[in-house]
């Protein structure tokens, strides 16, 4: 894979933050049509049937978080319902991403465990995994203990996402796979929420350098590996560990403290990449015999959902104007 330098584009990204709020709607939805699936479940399989043509698997997120009521929250269990009955009746080599807060987790923890640990039997009865997406710091703690809970429950459905920005993260590594054992089932990423400098890294090469090294302890712990990451140091990087400890395309998972190969799942890993991002990485890895699953957003809020993400990383702005003025940096 190529290299890539010259990070750092904060100033530029907070403009163009500034000036998308100020564009027609219809012309951010040109935009973000390339980001999000659409706006209901049919819209996302027409998108997954396609998708599955070039090699991948999916991971399904129903658009929206942070709710202000529970009975908002009811909407989302009936329409994590309807992906899975759209995953079993299409045939989808599909999972689903959720956001904890959208089932109520910063309103009543309770209820928001009924809620998801419902949606985890309906999943569970499909051999269906259901990642929890991690959101900002408030939640972190909240969000790895869920997934503790539901596996003491005996629900082995179930993992999260680390964000690699965070000085905890390689501590939580360790702990949840202490905990979990071969059942440990991470997605790695660098957190799209720009936080505090007093408890995460802030610049791109620390960054980089703790997201590689998260890769490594995950890898040498046994636990399963979803690499969510485009930029290419870290997909050489995760390349080179894997092949490093004998794992890779084609291969086995010769790690003996690691789980069986289970309904959905590689050998040990699979690469991860949202909808409308470098997929020409994407579908290399795929040729090459990787398992890469698209993360593929769909919902009626999907411009209330670009916003949010803008406003929490303004250099996303900056990555969909380069994409729109230099196309072949980011191939759909
Ligand atoms: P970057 O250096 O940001 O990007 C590398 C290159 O990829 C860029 O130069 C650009 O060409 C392209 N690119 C990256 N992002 C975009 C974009 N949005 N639009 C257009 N081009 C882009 N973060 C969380 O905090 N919680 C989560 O649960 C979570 N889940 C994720 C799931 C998946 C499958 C992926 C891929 C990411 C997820 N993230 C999540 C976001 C992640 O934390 C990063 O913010 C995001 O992936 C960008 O980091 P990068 O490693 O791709 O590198």
């Amino acid at each position: 894979m190529p290299r890539e330098r010259g990070k750092g584009m904060g100033l530029f990204g907070r403009f163009m933050v500034g000036l998308t709020k100020c564009l027609p709607r219809f012309f951010v939805a040109g935009v973000a049509r390339r980001y999000v699936a659409g706006k209901d479940v049919e819209s996302a399989v027409r998108v997954m049937k396609k998708l599955s043509k070039e090699g991948a698997c999916f991971t399904i997120d129903v658009l929206g978080e942070e709710i202000s009521t529970l009975d908002e929250a009811q909407f989302f269990i009936d329409e994590y319902d309807r992906v899975l009955a759209a995953i079993v009746e299409n045939d989808l080599d599909a999972n689903l991403s959720i956001k904890p807060t959208a089932f109520g987790l910063l309103i009543d923890e309770k209820r928001a465990y009924e809620n998801i640990e419902r949606l985890l039997s309906n999943a569970a009865k499909n051999g269906i995994f259901v990642r929890l997406d991690m959101e900002d710091h408030r939640v972190t703690q909240a969000t790895i203990d869920i997934v503790l809970s539901m596996h003491s429950k005996g629900f082995k459905n179930v993992g999260t996402v680390l964000q690699s920005r965070l000085f905890r993260t390689s501590d939580d590594i360790t702990s949840m796979c202490e905990k979990l054992g071969p059942g440990a089932d991470f997605r790695i990423c660098k957190g799209v929420y720009l936080e505090d400098g007093s408890i995460s890294h802030t610049d791109y090469q620390p960054i980089v350098d703790a997201l590689k090294n998260d890769i490594d302890l995950m890898l040498d712990k046994g636990a399963y590996v979803g690499i969510a990451s485009h930029d290419y140091p870290i997909i050489n990087h995760a390349l080179s560990a894997l092949e490093k400890r004998g794992m890779g395309s084609g291969k086995s998972d010769p790690r003996s403290d690691a789980a069986e190969i289970r309904k959905g799942k590689g050998a040990g890993y699979e690469f991860q990449m949202l909808l409308g991002v470098r997929g020409n990485i994407r579908r290399k890895l795929s040729k090459e015999g990787h398992r890469t699953r698209v993360y593929i957003p769909y919902g009626l809020r999907w411009y209330e959902y670009s916003m949010r993400r803008l406003d929490e990383n303004p250099d996303v702005a900056t990555h969909i104007v380069k994409s729109l003025l230099m196309p072949w940096t980011n191939r759909r």
